[in-house]
């Protein structure tokens, strides 16, 4: 589902570049739930962002669902597959703060033309899976923090996507939340979904099939790495 080969980033110039990915090799399939790990400032973040076409690699190839993805993308061409291949959830949640929690999930099948009510219906089964039926009229400010995820990630998954990337999804919750939002991340991924969660929390990548840590630039240990043919297929 992605694939990764040789992949380099670095930001800034001179002597003040800074090189943050130093040649990643990663494959991961369809249907895998897998975290990556690593310490602050590692290159978490930037990775997700290259599998997520929110950032651009230097070097090396990316391809996501069979899309060789180019460097020069435009943000025309980078928003139409992010679009049709992924969701994405934030440590932030990132919801409008003056739409309600129906109008936050129906979002992304707005910016698609879709038409009110059907964007309404589905957005009502989706508020429905995340267990908030009763929160539709809500505004964020008025639901908690693990709320607000769940809100998130009805609306990544609104308009279903084959990949969820989640990035510290549940950096900001408690202990009891972040419970409810990992299980409804399992149930995603048991239906199939891709997932991949950056977090720095062990008890979060335990909860994955599998765990890539990062250091320096670098994949420090992958606990299923792909053989020569998995990738193949
Ligand atoms: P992580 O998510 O693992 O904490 P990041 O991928 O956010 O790490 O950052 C890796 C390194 O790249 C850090 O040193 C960070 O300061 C730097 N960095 C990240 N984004 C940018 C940017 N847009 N411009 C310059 N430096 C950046
Ligand atoms: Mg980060």
């Amino acid at each position: 589902m992605l694939t990764l080969k040789d992949i380099h980033k670095s930001y800034g110039a001179g002597s003040q570049k800074l090189h943050v990915l130093k040649g990643i090799d990663l494959h991961i399939g369809a249907g895998e739930m897998v975290s990556i790990m690593g310490s602050s400032g590692s290159g978490k973040s930037t990775l997700l962002n290259i599998m997520g076409i929110l950032d651009s690699h230097d070097q090396g190839q990316y391809t996501l669902a069979d899309c060789a993805i180019g460097h020069h993308l435009s943000e025309r061409q980078a928003a139409f597959l992010r679009n049709q291949h992924l969701g994405f959830v934030f440590q932030s949640f990132n919801l409008l703060p003056f739409k309600n929690a129906l109008e936050n999930i129906a979002l992304p099948l707005y910016y698609r033309g879709i038409n009110r009510k059907k964007r309404n219906k589905l957005a009502e089964e989706y508020i429905e899976r995340v267990g908030l039926a009763d929160r539709k009229l809500h505004m964020p400010g008025e639901l908690s923090g693990g709320q607000k995820q769940r809100i998130a990630i009805a609306r990544a998954l609104i308009s279903n996507p084959q990949v969820i990337l989640a990035d510290e999804p549940t950096g900001a919750l408690d202990s009891q939340t972040t419970e409810e939002v990992m299980q409804i991340f399992k149930e995603v991924n048991a239906e199939g979904k891709t997932i991949v969660i950056v977090t720095h929390e062990n008890d979060i990548a335990q909860q994955t099939q599998r765990q890539i840590v990062f250091k320096d630039g670098n994949i420090l240990s992958d606990s299923a790495p792909a053989t020569p043919a998995a990738t193949a297929s």
